[in-house]
């Protein structure tokens, strides 16, 4: 049984717990029953300069701390994520959603980001530059860029938050958080544990509450060296518009439009497997997940029936049951986008093969069907637009040439996937896509030793991997003359 004693004081700031300056609080929603499970603080700009504040005062002792002593705070955190897996993925589920079990898949890959910068921190290496002038000596040494503010969507409300704090803290900057609105609990969660586990107050800070009003003290403070975001496209370039005046680090997770490319020499089975894997994960909520598929003409009818046959036994409903394959969307707004995909595809000739409506289940929540598409065409919207849902178009082709141009015909740049048997086409295919991420056989690409980012309007820099923490520290360059 979960229950939130004192969730009114939910806004972090300088190592304690408090409610918000107004008093105003918001309801926090079960997304499946429409229950409303607490509600929380909502915090708006006087919070958020406050937490601007606590982060700068803190950075000074936090940056200075050796990397060691800081990898220790991480392995901790790492260590007591997991032990508190159960708690933790129920309430990841209860407020948004998705099954238990990729809830659970989604903890434990929060706590993987903070072992893998525990480790990374040790490993924050400059270097000496052999000097062409005699008597000189060239050092490069990374520091930590300062006060950084992160933003994050509710898709992964825990994985999302993950991946920038532990960088971040690993490399010696100090946060300010703003998580989605849909999913604080998640974020409060994952904060009580960082303090539990030894981070000094001051050095992470929770403001939930009123995007503008936050989002505009963390664009205009000096002090915020770096704003890191997971979200839509369209809030990022405001992010970055707004950010003009101060000059900020920005580094963005964008939105995506994936394609899968099934060759004609695929393992059909596994391409069929994975491709319901990637779309109907997190009920289509997923940025890298596939949005549109192009199979080869010529083994388009087995894999369609395989598509098809898969489709029919996933079971919607509240994810905290057993069995449950797919979750509700987040809300109305959500399910009206998918279905207007839909609409305007039928409009314009599509077949519906699975689905094509919402989904009545014995639950307030909206849930859509999972849902096929063939006779696709390009001006369709769900050829051109993310869906944000468990919808799948289908278009076939008989040349590569042809496939690989039409999967990088869209601004968006985030992640591809090709399936193949074959090594040549697998390399050929796999350079041409213009993508940040290509997945060969591979839906699952997101670990956290590997680079992840896209390309185009999808974002600006990487998280994960060795890359991921450089994107929280300057470089700076001492020349030193010396007599020798
Ligand atoms: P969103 O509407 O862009 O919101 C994301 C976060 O930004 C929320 O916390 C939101 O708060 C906040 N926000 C919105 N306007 C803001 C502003 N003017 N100033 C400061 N903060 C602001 O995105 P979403 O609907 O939550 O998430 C879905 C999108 O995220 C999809 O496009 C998906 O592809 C993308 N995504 C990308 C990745 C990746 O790694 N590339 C991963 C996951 C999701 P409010 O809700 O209060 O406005």
């Amino acid at each position: 049984m979960i229950t939130w004693d004192n969730s009114l004081n939910s806004l972090f700031i300088n190592g304690k717990w408090q409610g918000s300056i107004s008093g105003r609080s918001e309801s926090v929603i079960n997304p499946a029953t429409h229950e409303k499970l607490t509600e929380v603080a909502w915090a708006g700009r006087t919070e958020a300069e406050s937490a601007i504040q606590s982060a700068s005062s803190a950075f000074p002792s936090w940056s200075k701390m050796t990397a060691r002593e800081r990898s220790k705070i991480l392995y901790r955190t790492h260590e007591l994520l997991l032990e508190r897996v159960d708690r933790l993925s129920t309430i990841l589920t209860m407020e948004q959603g998705k099954p238990l079990a990729e809830a659970r898949g989604e903890i434990r890959s929060a706590a993987n980001f903070f072992l893998w910068y525990a480790e990374e921190a040790n490993r924050l290496y400059g270097e000496w530059i052999p000097s062409s002038i005699p008597g000189k000596r060239l050092l490069v040494k990374p520091e930590p860029i300062g006060v950084i503010a992160a933003i994050t969507p509710w898709n992964f409300p825990s994985s999302m938050i993950a991946r920038k704090l532990a960088p971040a803290l690993a490399s010696g900057c100090t946060v300010i958080l703003k998580p989605a609105p849909e999913t604080p609990l998640s974020a409060i969660e994952l904060v009580s544990i960082l303090a539990e586990a030894g981070v000094p107050d001051g050095v992470v800070n929770l403001v939930t509450g009123d995007a503008l009003e936050i989002g505009s003290a963390l664009m205009e403070s000096r002090d915020v060296r770096l704003i890191t975001f997971t979200g839509s496209t369209e809030v990022g370039k405001l992010l970055m518009k707004g950010s003009a005046d101060t000059l900020k680090k920005l580094s963005l997770e964008l939105g995506g439009h994936a394609p899968i490319l099934v060759f004609e020499d695929a393992n059909l089975e596994r391409a069929a497997n994975q491709t319901l894997a990637s779309k109907f994960r997190n009920s289509g909520q997923t940025c890298i997940c596939a949005n549109r598929v192009y199979v080869h003409e010529n083994v388009k009818e087995r894999f369609i029936d395989l598509l098809q046959n898969k489709i029919r036994h996933l079971k919607a409903g509240n994810g905290l049951e057993k069995g449950v394959d797919l979750g509700p969307l987040i809300n109305r707004q959500s399910l009206d986008k998918v279905q207007s995909h839909v609409e305007d595809a039928i409009q314009k000739g599509a077949n519906v093969l699975n689905g094509g409506a919402p989904l009545q289940v014995d639950l307030s929540g909206h849930f859509y069907s999972p849902t096929l598409l063939t006779k696709v065409t390009n001006d369709m919207k769900v050829m051109q637009e993310e869906t944000f849902g468990p919808l799948l178009p289908l278009q076939t082709f008989i040349e590569e040439s042809d496939v690989i141009h039409r999967a990088n015909n869209t601004d968006y740049g985030l992640a591809a996937y090709l399936f193949t048997e074959n090594l040549s086409r697998a390399t050929r295919v796999s350079e041409a896509l213009e993508y940040g991420i290509v997945g060969v056989n591979d839906v699952f690409p997101a670990v956290p030793e590997a680079p992840f980012g896209g390309i185009k309007q999808s974002g600006i820099g990487k998280e994960g991997g060795a890359q991921g923490i450089h994107e929280y520290v300057n470089i700076k360059y001492i020349s030193t003359i010396i007599d020798e």
